[in-house]
């Protein structure tokens, strides 16, 4: 499935992705350069690329973007700076993911669950906090 450009720029926050250019390119090389979402147009076949790259051209940061593993002082590398759940990998047949099959001649041991909506809020520090409170 595509990414609606409109609805992921009202789902986006509206602050940067990324502090300078030099972080923006390291993460977009390692991530996006190798996507196959933003393949086509990387390669020619297509004039628009990833809408999320474009809203994060526009200043704000892409709801889909999760923040990467931080140390104990909040540090990150830039190349995994966010993890973009959008991502589909070389080799995984980009569009929609698909469950893995079943082994030849066996039936699976559980039904499989249906594809659950994905949740984009993200937690409130505050109201967690207070839940957490006694
Ligand atoms: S889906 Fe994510 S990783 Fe892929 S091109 Fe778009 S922003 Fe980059």
């Amino acid at each position: 499935m595509s990414i609606d450009y409109d609805e992921a720029f009202a789902r986006s926050r509206d602050v940067p992705a990324f502090s300078n250019g030099t972080e923006g390119e390291t993460w977009m090389a390692n991530w996006c350069g190798r996507c196959l979402r933003d393949a086509p147009f990387r390669n020619g076949m297509v004039k628009t690329g990833c809408p999320l790259v474009l809203i994060s051209l526009m200043q704000r940061t892409p709801a889909e973007w999760l923040d990467g593993p931080r140390d104990e002082h909040g540090r990150y590398s830039m190349a995994d700076q966010y993890h973009c759940i959008e991502f589909r990998a070389p080799g995984d047949g980009g569009g929609e993911p698909r469950p893995r099959p079943e082994p030849p001649d066996m039936d699976g041991l559980f039904p499989r669950p249906a594809r659950q909506v994905r949740m984009y809020v993200l937690p409130d520090p505050v109201r967690e906090l207070e839940v957490a409170a006694p």
